[in-house]
């Protein structure tokens, strides 16, 4: 059975006080369904004392945010998987809409970086989405076939099976508009399916496929209601203890 799986992608918020302060709270809440994996994505700064703070907690796991897309050598002020990897994280966030549009992470890159977070045993959340353009010509389905072939389907069996997927509309992204859960239903079914087509039935039922984009603690109940949706990656709303908690018992 897949897993259940709430993911705070913080962004380029907190200060490491602030960060340590809402993890305590996160940890103190009475209420978190242990079946809910619940990771954690600070910024880098943060990984190594978050890491320490949820390492006797088999419900909570730490991602990065993202990672260099070479394993080492002269790229100042970079990060590699390596290095993530010994600070105690888990996952790595790779192919987030904000990094393809800002940070130019082309096709080519997002390849570079898997390899490099498969290569040292990390788990990729890889995000892919539509733009409001291809949603409004109705081509989404298109692009989202393009995006999982291009940069995932070149993997073997063993290693697509370390990848959590996040479907993430660009549209919806801290705009306030989600999806509704038709909507994301329908991408997620799509989703698993052209993965069964490519490994097989057991491959795509044992893959965890988040919701992301202004998913909160208002609207998560439907979404993680629908039946390929497991669990949510969640911006705005995991930075306020309270509504993060919320979410993660949402199911
Ligand atoms: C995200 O950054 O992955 C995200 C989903 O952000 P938000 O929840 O703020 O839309």
């Amino acid at each position: 059975m897949r897993r259940k799986i709430v993911a705070g992608n913080w962004k380029m918020n907190k200060t490491l006080s602030q960060g340590l302060q809402l993890v305590d709270e996160i940890l103190s809440a009475q209420n978190t369904s242990s079946q809910v994996l619940k990771i954690i994505a600070p910024p880098f700064t943060h990984l190594s004392s978050i890491a320490e703070k949820i390492k006797s907690k088999p419900d909570f796991a730490i991602a990065a945010q993202d990672c260099h897309h070479q394993p080492s050598g002269a790229f100042t002020g970079e990060v590699s998987a390596e290095m993530i990897a010994s600070t105690g994280a888990k996952y790595v966030i790779i192919g987030h809409s904000e990094r393809r549009m800002y940070a130019g992470d082309t096709t080519d890159i997002l390849i570079q970086k898997l390899n490099c977070v498969l290569a040292v045993n990390l788990n990729p959340i890889f995000c892919i989405g539509e733009s409001s353009e291809e949603r409004n010509a109705n081509t989404h389905l298109e692009a989202i076939r393009a995006q999982i072939k291009d940069t995932l389907f070149h993997l073997s069996a063993a290693d697509f099976q370390k990848i959590v997927i996040a479907y993430e509309p660009v549209w919806a992204i801290g705009t306030g508009i989600t999806a509704t859960s038709y909507q994301a239903q329908g991408v997620h079914d799509f989703i698993r399916t052209e993965i069964n087509k490519k490994y097989g039935k057991t491959i795509s039922d044992a893959t965890s496929i988040l919701y992301g984009g202004s998913c909160n603690a208002q609207n998560a109940k439907e979404l993680f209601s629908c039946a390929d949706i497991d669990g949510g990656l969640i911006g705005g709303a995991s930075l306020k203890s309270t509504d993060f908690v919320s979410i993660t018992n949402s199911f």
